[in-house]
């Protein structure tokens, strides 16, 4: 390898080549029936991932931000609701929550995990909330019901889910996973004393199939999970214009099906989803080590020993964020920042009045989280190369070569 090789963020290449056989597959299939929407593959996808992630039901949909969304709705999200959840996160998150009619509010994350801070969720619903007199809970500022909890599973790890669960039943809300990042992440729950995986704790939880996300779609796709059969069945309704019987509408719903094409090639890559996750898992452990001198310094990733998390990024911190970066883009390697600013401070959210400084934990995170590469088929000499670099970068000689 020279120097230059391009060491890429992720890669989405290598993957697809490697199971090309079995996408062309899908193809000839699919060509030969044309049974594009619906059918067979959407319905052996559901079955498999619910399997997968160890809840009764799956539907498939159109995308991440529209599982979420029909998740809310179905649910029982109503209009001009209040739903909770973290401002470092992708903007999907609030969008669905606004287009389901209800009002995103944040509480902030822990500093070494990224995820919904449950203590700060328990100061929101004990200082910022009021039951009224029919026990509802209010929004003391903008009297909106607040019905809705929306944690993030963030990175590929999840949420402090036990208690979360636990404020969410003391005050009558629900939970609705935010999974889009931790397909097979799994939380060791103290309540239950067993492990649960990303998608069967919350009411409801959505997943993206966007190409990048660690089980990804050779396009657009998404998924509910649930284990209630109600909200199944009303998100197969909205997912396909309200209808369970052909033009036969008993509510006004969506189009967001899952097309066949990329419920076929889902099912393709889903018997290799754990594999992959757990090479992930040994690339994070191989970071970790390489990178060991600077811990004080980059904080890499905590993963709490509830956790076992599945490193959809592999992110690490540094105030000089931007020189760390242009440093590493010179040496031909590829990084990210997920997200360089918090959803209260966008452009899109000035409406809703919040100041900097509202969630530190978020702010600063934002200004100084880097994203490095991660993928399953990243190799050792690859990443000794990226660790090489950041230690370089912060004057750190060892002998670890490159
Ligand atoms: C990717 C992602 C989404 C949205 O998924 P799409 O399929 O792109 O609509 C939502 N939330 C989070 C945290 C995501 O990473």
């Amino acid at each position: 390898m020279t120097r230059n090789d391009k060491i890429p963020l992720l890669d989405l290449v290598t993957p697809h080549l490697e199971l090309e056989e079995d996408l062309f597959a899908v193809f000839r299939t699919l060509l030969k029936t044309a049974g594009f929407i619906g059918g067979p593959m959407v319905e052996g996808f559901e079955r498999e991932f619910a399997q997968f992630c160890g809840a009764e039901h799956c539907v498939g949909v159109g995308n991440g931000t529209d599982a979420l969304r029909l998740a809310l709705i179905a649910a029982g999200v109503q209009p001009g609701d209040t739903v909770v959840t973290v401002p470092n996160t992708f903007i999907a998150t609030t969008e669905a929550i606004s287009q389901a009619g209800a009002r995103p509010d944040f509480v902030d994350v822990e500093e070494r995990t990224y995820n919904m801070d449950a203590r700060k969720l328990h100061e929101y619903l004990e200082m910022q909330c009021r039951l009224d007199w029919t026990g509802k809970l209010l929004n003391r500022k903008t009297r909106s019901p607040v019905t809705a909890i929306v944690p993030v599973h963030l990175y590929g790890q999840m949420a402090d889910m036990d208690p979360i669960l636990e404020l969410a039943e003391r005050y009558n809300l629900f939970v609705v996973e935010d999974a889009c990042q931790a397909h097979g992440a799994e939380y060791f729950s103290s309540k239950e004393k067993r492990r649960r995986k990303a998608g069967s704790m919350g009411r409801a939880a959505a997943f993206s199939f966007y190409p990048g996300k660690n089980l990804g779609a050779c396009g657009e796709a998404g998924a509910v999970t649930t284990d209630d059969e109600k909200i199944a069945l009303c998100v197969r309704m909205l997912r396909d214009h309200g209808q369970a019987q052909k033009y036969y509408h008993d509510l006004e719903g969506y189009n967001s099906r899952l097309d066949a094409i990329q419920a076929g090639v889902l099912r393709a890559k889903l018997p290799y989803l754990a594999e992959w996750n757990r090479k992930r898992r040994e690339v994070a452990v191989g970071y970790h080590q390489l990178l060991q001198p600077l811990a004080e310094i980059i904080m890499p990733p905590y993963e709490p020993s509830s956790s076992n998390a599945v490193y959809h990024l592999y992110v690490i911190r540094s105030k000089d964020r931007e020189r760390l970066q242009r440093h590493l883009a010179e040496a031909s390697i590829g990084t990210g920042v997920h997200y360089p600013v918090a959803l209260h401070l966008q452009k899109a959210y000035l409406g809703m009045g919040y100041q900097e400084g509202d969630f530190p934990i978020a702010e600063k995170a934002a200004a100084e989280v880097l994203s490095l590469p991660m993928y399953p088929q990243l190799r050792p000499e690859q990443q000794q190369r990226v660790a090489k670099e950041v230690l370089d970068f912060f004057g750190c000689h060892t002998s670890v070569a490159a």
